[in-house]
């Protein structure tokens, strides 16, 4: 491995971005020399030549690695010369290495959820049970776009059943075409994001997932769940949302007495899973999560102020 290493994170807007902590505590702990820059590239077609000249440099050696993120995971598979299996089924790349002078694109949104929800003791105690018996359990996937594919792709491959319920049903109708027709299992269905389809929606769910942006700062006071539309009984609420730590359905899911999970556990999963690809170290997930957690419990005091 080089000496020095230089990573960084590419996408639009990037102001509050916690990946450089996560990844220079990543530093740190591995006893690794290098630093993590953001390089804010506007959507296309603006951000066109900023996105070239970042990838150049990696090419060239000047960069070791790349996270991307809205609004470029899908715009930047052009610029590389491989994706790897996952984020060829995901159509969305998060992280870019190089390796034998190509540039490839995987996702490790994938694997950044699924660890996290093998964390949450309830799914933890199931996994095994749920691989044996064939008796999938169902997920309630709430948006379509390029998260919503990574946690879809993810579900299923783990023998989850899934819904997907989404605002443009056209998105959410996408999805499930690409994985039920390559798949042949026909898992995934999909319902409109509104209230009256929630009410009417009696499958038995395990588990629920925000994919929307809904109940991220500035905008807290938003959530994707109708407010007057209890959450199904007995099921986990995992909101990918993770500022603020606790969104406005993680308070629902709590004064309902449900499991419930913010996004930070995935986000730091997946910035992990980038490092291991980078380095080959594998930082400590603990430090990395209580990190985050404090500098986003410290940010929520000083707004309070
Ligand atoms: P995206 O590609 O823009 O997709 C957003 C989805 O949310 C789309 O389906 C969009 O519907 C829907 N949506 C947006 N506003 C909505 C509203 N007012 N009502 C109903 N649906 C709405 O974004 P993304 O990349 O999937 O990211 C989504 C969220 O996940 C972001 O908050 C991101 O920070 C978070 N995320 C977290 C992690 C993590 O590690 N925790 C990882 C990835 C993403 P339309 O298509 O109709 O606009």
């Amino acid at each position: 491995m080089k000496k020095y290493l230089n990573l960084g994170l590419i996408g639009y807007p990037l102001g509050h971005s916690i990946s450089p902590l996560i990844h220079n505590e990543s530093f740190k702990a591995a006893g690794i020399d290098g630093n993590y820059r953001l390089f804010p590239v506007l959507p296309m077609p603006n951000g066109e030549n900023e996105l070239l000249s970042v990838i150049e440099k990696m090419r060239r050696g000047e960069l070791d690695g790349l996270n991307v993120t809205i609004p470029h995971k899908t715009t930047v598979i052009d610029y590389l010369d491989r994706l790897d299996p996952v984020s060829r089924a995901v159509e969305a790349v998060n992280t870019i290495y190089l390796k034998d002078d190509l540039l490839i694109g995987t996702n490790t949104d994938v694997s950044g959820f699924i660890n996290d929800l093998a964390r949450q003791p309830r799914f933890a105690e199931n996994k095994s049970a749920l691989r044996n018996s064939g008796d999938s359990q169902h997920a309630l996937v709430l948006g379509a776009g390029g998260a919503a594919r990574a946690i879809v792709y993810g579900l299923l491959s783990k023998g989850w059943k899934v819904t997907i319920a989404a605002r443009r049903i056209e998105q959410a109708n996408k999805i499930a075409h690409s994985h039920n027709n390559s798949s042949k299992l026909n898992t995934i269905k999909t319902i409109s994001l509104n209230k009256l389809e929630l009410l009417g929606f009696k499958t038995r769910i395990s588990l629920v997932i925000n994919t929307t942006p809904l109940g991220m700062f500035p905008d807290t006071d938003k959530c994707p769940w109708p407010n007057v539309i209890p959450f199904p009984q007995d099921t986990f609420i995992y909101d990918l949302v993770y500022n603020p730590l606790e969104t406005k359905m993680i308070q629902k899911a709590r004064a309902e007495k449900l499991g419930n999970a913010s996004g930070i556990g995935m986000l730091v999963e997946q910035a992990a899973e980038s490092f291991f690809i980078w380095t080959g170290v594998q930082p400590p997930r603990q430090i990395l999560l209580d990190t985050a957690i404090n500098y986003l419990d410290n940010s929520k005091k000083e707004i309070q102020k």
